[in-house]
């Protein structure tokens, strides 16, 4: 029986995607460089590998937030502020909040029938106001946001403060349905409780990290819990 759920935020209930490419344009476009599709793949890739080292524990989110910029406008030769950027491009990201496909209908399907958490490696500043404008925050039981756990996905620490601070918690009981298998995934592993990869595009899994299982589209979550509790 499943009684707690994780949900990743990001790529998974609001579109991060494309959150992060119109917040992109904005703060190359108020940068003066131009916000072609190039620069902003460009940005996408090193910002990515950044994060993975955030995950690996080999940078903080602070360094994260000026490196991918500072990188960025070496290889452009582009002497706009790294720091600048950084604080553009987080306001205008914490106003972007559009859901995934059925990520709103999901969490319809889903309340009242089961205790629902955020699990999100996203920043406290951007994501209190996405959480806020998009109308999600009513839905869930608690809302854990790495930046003030003081751990990230896929850290064990993540979980151990999230489980501790839900009454009576089992994780026989509980699931994480995310995106990510290097944080979402990774991290319920080792934390032990059950895990949905929601691949949307299909990727490729990793031999190393398998989920119990994986869902192209977010209703296919709500017949893998009936299957579940039928088993
Ligand atoms: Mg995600």
């Amino acid at each position: 029986m499943i009684r707690w759920i994780f949900l990743d935020l990001d790529d998974t209930i609001l579109d991060f995607g494309q959150a992060e490419d119109e917040a992109i344009r904005k703060t190359f476009s108020f940068l003066g460089i131009p916000p072609t599709d190039e620069t902003v793949a460009r940005y996408s890739a090193i910002n990515k590998a950044q994060w993975e080292a955030l995950e690996r524990g080999e940078l903080t989110r602070e360094e994260v937030q000026v490196r991918r910029f500072e990188i960025l406008f070496r290889e452009l030769g582009s002497a706009a502020s790294p720091e600048e950027a950084r604080d553009y491009y987080m306001l205008a990201l914490s106003r972007e909040h559009g859901f995934m496909p059925f990520g709103k209908e999901l969490l319809d399907a889903l309340y009242g029938r089961y205790k629902l958490y955020i699990a999100s490696n996203g920043t406290l500043s951007v994501q209190t106001p996405r959480i806020a404008d998009s109308g999600v925050g009513r839905y869930f039981d608690g809302i854990f946001i790495s930046e003030q756990l003081g751990a990230v996905k896929p850290q064990k620490e993540f979980f151990d403060a999230c489980f501790a601070a839900i009454p009576d918690f089992s994780p026989r009981e509980a699931v994480i349905l995310g995106d990510s298998l290097s944080s979402d995934i990774l991290g319920g592993i080792r934390a032990g409780i059950r895990t949905c990869w929601f691949n949307p595009q299909g990727k490729a899994g990793r031999e190393d990290i398998r989920p119990d299982a994986e869902i192209r589209e977010l209703p296919a979550f709500l017949s893998l819990l009936e299957d579940w509790e039928n088993a």
